[in-house]
């Protein structure tokens, strides 16, 4: 344990944030024998050997320099490229100047929240949500403020995740300096249509906040090639900045590579937050992240047909059991389920451990409106996922 002492002497801002709730869980399970493990936001397949090539040529032919704080040109041009062919408009297409290279989305959040919000400031955030928003803002002395969504019915009875934008006005005080939305959302897969994207904006406009949109999961859609995006309804002169990594839909978690999309005025301020930061992403990485987007659909409308699998394996299971509450999610990984029963999320991630040899994440990670779920990554093959949800409903039948 550290010494009280030695707390004392550092930042409060750096120690406020607290343990995830997913590490928690997963370092208590780990290493056990057969478990199959849903509880981390990432798939079973490694990268593919086309964007490891890349990274391999990159090295034998010694691009092991510093490298551009923006990013390689050739990147950048890639990431322009891709985001015209995806969410290009008769608005216009994209251009390198927009695009800064981070190490994975959590460093271009970082930087969002860098150049948006500090000590005093406050930034709403639809919950529950992933952890890794609140704890950002924590570090960098600005408070989370959080506006539930809520798990309704639809008309045919079958539940979805919505947000009522009148709840995120009214959260909304002078100290507000930025609305984080992430859609598709993690934990809870809620995708947010045009109209809520556009009373979003149309509030952002109005009390002058910023928008931080993680849209990482935005091509993990089951309700067409992409789910909505700010993209769709925004101007150019718009406040948002747009959070994007390569970790999802390529399977490259481990590599740390995304971007972070910001108005190119920005340009210089968001070099330096990247120089006093990380200096840069690999070269080799870089060149690999721009394989993945140049020669990736193939890879990611594959892995898309096997999540569709293993998303309707465990949910037609859960629904057999009647004994689970959720949302089939229209994007993301997730699914993010209520047990009859199930009052203390983490006691019960621990005994899913314990007795059916499955690591979950216990829903009060995720923050207000968390207790009592359980978020379940189902990025896996749908045979293990079939396997997964037969203990998961034995468990349910046993307790
Ligand atoms: N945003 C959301 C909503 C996420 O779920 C994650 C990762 O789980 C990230 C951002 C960060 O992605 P990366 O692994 O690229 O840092």
């Amino acid at each position: 344990m550290t010494s009280p002492s030695l707390l004392n002497a550092i930042r409060p801002e750096a120690r406020a944030a607290r343990q995830s709730g997913i590490v928690e869980l997963f370092n208590y399970g780990r290493g056990r024998e057969g478990l199959i493990p849903l509880w981390v936001g990432e798939g079973d397949l490694p990268t593919p050997d086309f964007i490891a090539e890349a990274a391999r040529r990159s090295f034998a032919a010694g691009e092991t320099f510093y490298t551009a704080q923006r990013g390689l040109p050739a990147f950048r041009e890639a990431i322009a490229a891709y985001m015209t062919r995806c969410y290009g408009g008769p608005g216009g297409n994209f251009s390198p100047e927009q695009f800064f290279v981070t190490a994975g989305g959590m460093h271009a959040l970082q930087i969002a929240i860098r150049l948006l919000a500090g000590p005093g400031d406050e930034v709403i955030t639809p919950a529950p949500s992933w952890p890794n928003f609140e704890a950002a803002l924590t570090i960098s002395g600005a408070s989370t403020v959080c506006v539930p969504l809520e798990l309704g019915s639809e008309a045919g009875g079958a539940l979805r995740w919505r947000l009522d934008p009148r709840r995120v006005a009214s959260a909304i005080t002078p100290r507000t300096r930025a609305i984080v939305i992430n859609s598709p959302g993690n934990p809870t897969g809620w995708t947010a249509g045009l109209p809520e994207l556009e009373a979003l904006l149309a509030l952002a406009r109005e009390h002058g906040l910023w928008i931080i949109a993680d849209e990482i999961y935005g091509r993990i859609s089951f309700e067409g090639a992409r789910a909505p995006s700010f993209h769709d309804v925004m101007a150019p002169t718009d406040r948002i900045l747009f959070v994007q990594t390569l970790s999802k839909n390529w399977a490259m978690t481990g590599w740390r590579v995304g971007w972070l999309e910001a108005p190119p005025e920005l340009g210089d301020i968001i070099e330096n937050l990247i120089q006093y930061s990380t200096s840069g992403v690999a070269t080799p990485t870089q060149r690999a992240a721009a394989a993945a987007l140049e020669e990736g659909e193939d890879f990611l409308s594959r892995q898309m047909a096997r999540l569709r699998a293993s998303r309707d394996v465990l949910c037609d299971a859960l629904a057999a059991s009647g004994r689970a509450r959720f949302a089939r999610p229209p994007g993301s990984f997730y699914l993010f389920c209520a047990f009859d029963g199930v009052v203390d999320s983490r006691a019960a991630a621990m005994r899913i451990v314990e007795e059916a040899n499955l690591g979950l994440a216990p829903g009060s990670a995720f923050g207000p409106g968390g207790e009592g779920f359980m978020r379940i990554c189902f990025a896996r093959d749908p045979v293990s996922m079939g396997e997964a949800a037969d203990r998961l409903a034995r468990w349910l039948a046993s307790s």
